[in-house]
């Protein structure tokens, strides 16, 4: 059953979370490699996973590659993974379209060939020009090979009054080199020429989880992530649980500020959590313990005693958070609670 709907605090769980659930939605970035290269415990964790019979799909915004082509950047990364395992942003979009349109419409197609295989895969005709009679614009992040002249291709469409598709939102996206613009960087250049507002695919919203569990067919997934304002949101929204794991964008402060549609049912360093149960936080009064951790309020701050797992510090530190904060955000100073942890 899910947790999340009724719980201000991270849940614990008697077995393994691999063993919990049937299926692990897992992110990309952040979560399995960084910079193209494998995170550290990544490819053993997901190995023993999937050898005691979890369900692997990796669940990506990124709508530029095709399923092929990641799969296999994965299997040679050491994660063996066949193209059905792989759900973009750009198969939620052309879904999307094609609810919305006769098929074989025409599509004016702003992006990369994961796009163009997408909406080839539902029926629809990709096209280059707003000249070229297409019935809608659909909007993915086209790598650092896009040209300005494809966002003044979207514009001429979308003020013709086509409708406008993105496959996601992310103003940015990680590089080897640093932060980059993302597709959502790309979609207000467009938004800003027209002043319109595009029907949005990707994480956290419900036709990339709707794509997820129809292609995967889950009874009972786990999302796997390292962003709050995608992954465990697109989680919250889906009414599934999640596991956020810190080898990504989100750090510890972040955690505990974050509202009831950002926090994860679990917490844990890296994919090592997917094979281990999970602890129980407990409250005494106004203090929430976890392992050898006890985190309460005093004054405008969370404080933290104890000794033991850095990580179990985090959840008692989440629990007392959270419950301060109830519907809202936690604005307590947690800089000294934090520095204690040395996560
Ligand atoms: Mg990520």
């Amino acid at each position: 059953m899910s947790h999340q709907q009724d719980s201000v605090r991270p849940s614990g769980s008697a077995t393994a979370l691999s063993e919990a659930y049937d299926t692990a939605l897992l992110d990309l970035d952040g979560v399995v490699y960084a910079g193209g290269e494998a995170i550290a415990h990544a490819v053993d964790s997901l190995a023993a996973a999937r050898a005691g019979g979890m369900h692997l799909a990796y669940v990506t915004n990124n709508a530029l590659r095709t399923p092929d082509a990641v799969a296999e950047h994965l299997t040679e990364l050491g994660v063996p993974a066949e193209p059905s395992d792989v759900i973009t942003s750009a198969q939620a979009v052309a879904r999307l379209v094609a609810d919305q349109l006769p098929p074989g419409a025409r599509v004016l197609a702003i992006g990369g060939e994961g796009l163009r295989v997408a909406l080839r895969e539902r029926g629809l005709e990709p096209v280059e020009s707003a000249d070229d009679d297409p019935a809608a614009v659909v909007q993915g992040y086209g790598g650092p090979d896009m040209t300005w002249g494809r966002f003044a291709e979207a514009s001429y469409a979308i003020r013709r009054g086509l409708p406008w598709f993105a496959s996601n939102t992310d103003l940015t996206i990680p590089s080897a080199r640093g932060i980059a613009p993302g597709n959502g960087a790309a979609v207000e250049v467009v938004r800003i020429a027209t002043g319109a507002e595009p029907q949005v695919a990707g994480k956290p919203l419900p036709p990339m989880h709707r794509e997820t569990v129809l292609r995967t067919g889950a009874k009972r997934p786990i999302v796997v992530g390292d962003r709050l304002d995608t992954d465990i949101e697109g989680a919250f929204n889906g009414g599934v649980d999640s596991l956020l794991v810190l080898t990504g964008v989100t750090d510890a402060a972040q955690l505990l500020a974050a509202p009831p549609e950002h926090r994860p049912t679990y917490v844990d360093r890296d994919l090592r959590g997917l094979l281990t149960g999970q602890p129980e936080v407990t409250s005494d009064g106004d203090a929430y313990r976890c392992g050898g951790w006890t985190a309460a309020v005093r004054g405008d701050a969370l404080a933290l005693d104890g000794e033991g797992d850095a990580i179990d510090g985090l959840r008692a530190l989440c629990a007392a958070a959270w419950a301060f904060a109830g519907a809202g955000v936690c604005e307590l100073e947690a800089g000294k609670a934090i520095a204690g942890l040395q996560l």
